[in-house]
C-alpha cells in the first residue's frame, strides 16, 4: 500500500492552526511587494477535508488551512501543510506514492496501480454522487497535476546538485524510458517524464534535506 499522511498528522496541524500564533512558515515574500512574509496577517480560516487511507478505508479528516493576506498590498495566500497538494484532497503521500507506483513498474495499468491484495481502497462514508472506491481515472488525474511541477523539479534539482555534486541524480533522469503503451499522444508522454522525475527527486531531496520539496520548496514556486 502506498503510504499516506496519518491522522495525526492532519490533527497536528490542526493543533498548530488553533494555538494563536500560527505563522506562515511555509509562505516566501509577496512576489509582488517583497513584504517579507513575518508580516503577514492572518486573513482567514478555511477547512479542507482531507483523505487518508488506512488499512485499505478512505476516511475524511478535517484540518483548516490558513490563508494569510500581505499588508503591502492586499494579496492573500494560502499557507499549505506538507501534506497537502492546492485543489487535491488525498494527501502528497498518497497522490505521489500511488503515481509512482504506477509509473516505476512497465507493466502496471491504472486499474492495477489501486489495487492492493485484489481490491481498491474504499471510502468509509461514500456519498451518492462519490465513487464508492479509488478510481484508476484519479491516478491518471494525479499524474497530469503532478507533472505541472516542473520549476518545482528544476529548483530542487539545483539545490541537490549544489549540496552533492556529485550525485547520480542527472544519470538517474536522463535514463527514464516510459514503455509506449502508458501513452497515445506526446503531450501525455511529457507529463508521464516529468511526473517520474519529480518522484526520483522527491526521493534525493528527502534523503538529502530530511524534507519534502512540498514543504516548502513547492510553495516558492508557486505550485508550478
Ligand atoms: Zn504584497
Amino acid at each position: 500500500m502506498p503510504p499516506t499522511a496519518t491522522l495525526e498528522d492532519i490533527k497536528a496541524h490542526q493543533r498548530k492552526v488553533e494555538k494563536d500564533n500560527f505563522t506562515p512558515d511555509n509562505l516566501p515574500p509577496c512576489p509582488r511587494c517583497s513584504v517579507e512574509s513575518e508580516f503577514f496577517k492572518i486573513h482567514a480560516y478555511r477547512e479542507r477535508r482531507f483523505f487518508i487511507i488506512i488499512e485499505m478505508l478512505i476516511k475524511a479528516a478535517y484540518c483548516s488551512l490558513v490563508r494569510f493576506r500581505c499588508p503591502g498590498c492586499g494579496k492573500t495566500f494560502t499557507d499549505y501543510p506538507d501534506f497537502a497538494i492546492p485543489h487535491k484532497h488525498y494527501t502528497r503521500q498518497s497522490i505521489t506514492g500511488f503515481s509512482a507506483r504506477y509509473l516505476e513498474s512497465e507493466k502496471m495499468t491504472y486499474q492495477q496501480a489501486v489495487m492492493v491484495d485484489g481490491s481498491a481502497p474504499g471510502y468509509e462514508q461514500s456519498h451518492p454522487t462519490d465513487a464508492s472506491i479509488l478510481a484508476p481515472t484519479t491516478i491518471h488525474r494525479w499524474i497530469t497535476t503532478l507533472g505541472r511541477f516542473t520549476q518545482t523539479c528544476r529548483t530542487a534539482l539545483i539545490l541537490l546538485l549544489q549540496e552533492t555534486p556529485v550525485s547520480s541524480i542527472c544519470r538517474d533522469l536522463a535514463r527514464l524510458i516510459i514503455p509506449q503503451r502508458k501513452y497515445k499522444t506526446n503531450q501525455r508522454k511529457k507529463q508521464l517524464i516529468n511526473c517520474r522525475q519529480l518522484v526520483i527527486i522527491e526521493a534525493f531531496f528527502q534523503a538529502t534535506f530530511k524534507t519534502s520539496i512540498f514543504t516548502k520548496l513547492a510553495t516558492r514556486c508557486a505550485f508550478s
